[in-house]
């Protein structure tokens, strides 16, 4: 049967389900609410694109490995394409410490360590360009999917089509599968579960808020080099990371637990926002007035949460004809990088799935228990963190709290010996890269035992023997920046 496809949203989850499917030969329509892109290249897409739809455009952005990959293998012209329009690629050497590079001895596999990043504008700009080549793929801009179209089935609840509003009014439009991917504000979910379809889930706050200022290199100035301290950073009350992209442009994302009401309100002063990178060594070369300029606002956004959604699975009645990838299905926090990477991984897990069957009911429960076997434990690894990082938050700003024994042996075996092994062992580095670019489970290098025997060593270690290994202080304590800020430190004016 040849078969049409809507997918709702033309984002990164959009755009993978398209890169998906378009070569198995399927029409495929994506209906975007958004007007589509501005003519010209990513300077123009960053300054002019309106996308209402998409609040965190302006925010940084980068692939991680196991993305990067998919982009590579299956659309080489597109990775071609991105490369060439000035997307960076970021890989295992730009990691590696002073200690590593003494004993350090490339291996095929460090090729694959890559993070991809840009302005978020630049790398949907390219994709979108690259989807619209397919002669099977059009993209509707500016039509508003009001609604999905359902029918009863005695199988299930079945979706066909979308009820759509553009200029020239309001149409409907019939498919034999829907792709919801329309994000993290998908309002299909809500409308199905008042049809009937029972789709459980679980949310909850991510516990931070995200700021982020973009710049230019000035005419004639280079990138500054990195410093020991590094581009990205942990103090506890702010965490900072360094997004280097396309055409001499870079931008810096700063990060505060949701309480931090004093500092929150202050840091989307781009004067205050720049005074803080000023203190922070990582990142203060790349603010300095001779080197380059702001040319952005301070984007804010709060309101993160991870969510996972169950669209199938025992107990739940069929959905038939309809799938929703990327945001629309599981939510991350963004600090993890692995939001675009769950979108296409879902896109590409659909892909298998479609291909694989054509039985509506049989499609869901392969698609689900695809999605629960891959992304699950990265899904619940994240949450965990979270939670420990909340708690971490909320006990620093305790007056008087002291960590039980336990908090304390966790923390020292992380600083003084996982961090410490990976920062000191070109091999552990490789192994922990693995996780975190979504390649293996998150934790499996660590349940290794030549993984565990070797950061135990280093763990057991005493401090003054493996001195050069610790990173150096990332920037002051939180007293000591909020002074240099005229800001009110003290705790009473953090939100309960
Ligand atoms: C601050 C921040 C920083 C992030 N940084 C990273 C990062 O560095 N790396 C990473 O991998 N992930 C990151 N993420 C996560 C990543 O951006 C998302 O996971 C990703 O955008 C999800 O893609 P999506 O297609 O599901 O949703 P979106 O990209 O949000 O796209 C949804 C699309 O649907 C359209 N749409 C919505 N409703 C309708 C409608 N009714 N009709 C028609 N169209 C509609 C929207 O206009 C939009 O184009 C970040 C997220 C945030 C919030």
């Amino acid at each position: 049967m040849h078969e049409r496809v809507l997918i709702i949203g033309a984002g990164i989850g959009g755009l993978c389900a398209a890169l998906a499917l378009a070569p198995t030969g399927r029409d495929i329509v994506i209906l975007e609410r958004d007007p589509a892109p501005p003519r010209g290249g990513a300077d123009n897409a960053f300054t002019d694109w309106t996308r209402r739809g998409v609040g965190h455009l302006r925010h940084s952005h980068a692939f991680l490995a196991r993305l990067r990959t998919i982009i590579r293998n299956e659309h080489p012209e597109l990775h071609a394409d991105l490369l060439a329009a000035g997307c960076r690629e970021l890989g295992f050497e730009r990691m590696l410490t002073d200690l590593h590079r003494q004993a350090y001895r490339p291996q095929a596999a460090d090729r694959d360590f890559v993070v991809l990043t840009s302005r978020r504008t630049t790398l949907e700009l390219v994709i979108r360009r690259y989807v619209e080549r397919y002669p099977n793929v059009r993209i509707d801009s500016e039509t508003f999917v009001r609604k999905l179209l359902t029918q009863h089935d005695p199988q299930g609840l079945r979706v066909v089509g979308a009820s759509v509003a553009d200029a020239d009014g309001a149409r409907d439009i019939i498919g034999d599968l829907v792709i919801d991917a329309s994000g993290r504000t998908s309002s299909c979910v809500e409308q199905l579960v008042e049809e009937g379809a029972a789709i459980p889930e679980e949310s909850e706050s991510a516990g931070i808020v995200y700021f982020t200022r973009h710049y230019r290199l000035l005419a004639g100035a280079q990138e500054p080099q990195r410093t020991k301290a590094g581009g990205t950073g942990d103090l506890g009350f702010l965490k900072f990371g360094l997004f280097p992209a396309d055409n001499g442009c870079f931008s810096i994302t700063l990060c505060t637990p949701e309480p931090e009401m004093e500092l929150r309100k202050a840091i989307v002063r781009p004067e205050v926002f720049d005074a803080i990178c000023a203190r922070l060594p990582g990142l203060a070369p790349w603010v300095d007035p001779a080197v380059a300029e702001g040319v952005s606002r301070v984007f804010g956004m709060g309101e993160l949460h991870s969510r996972w959604r169950q669209v199938a699975g025992e107990g739940i009645a069929p959905l038939l004809g309809y799938f929703p990838v990327g945001d629309a299905l599981v939510r991350t926090n963004p600090l993890y990088g692995r939001g675009c990477s769950f979108a296409a991984i879902t896109a590409y897990a659909l892909r298998d799935v479609i291909v694989s069957t054509g039985d509506a009911a049989d499609r869901i429960q392969a698609f689900q228990a695809r999605i629960n076997d891959d992304l699950r434990p990265y899904y619940l690894n994240m949450r965990d963190q979270d939670r420990a990082a909340i708690r971490r938050a909320r006990q620093q700003l305790t007056p008087g709290y002291r960590p039980s024994l336990r908090s304390r042996l966790i923390k020292s075996f992380l600083e003084d010996g996982v961090n410490i092994a990976i920062r000191s062992d070109a091999d552990l580095l490789r192994e922990a890269l693995r996780g975190f670019h979504m390649l293996e489970h998150p934790s499996a290098w660590l349940k290794r035992p030549d993984n565990l025997a070797k950061v135990l060593r280093y763990w057991f270690t005493r401090r003054d023997q493996k001195a050069d290994a610790y990173p150096p202080k990332p920037g002051p304590g939180r007293t000591e920046m909020f002074q240099s800020l005229g800001l009110a430190a003290d705790v009473d004016m953090i939100q309960a």
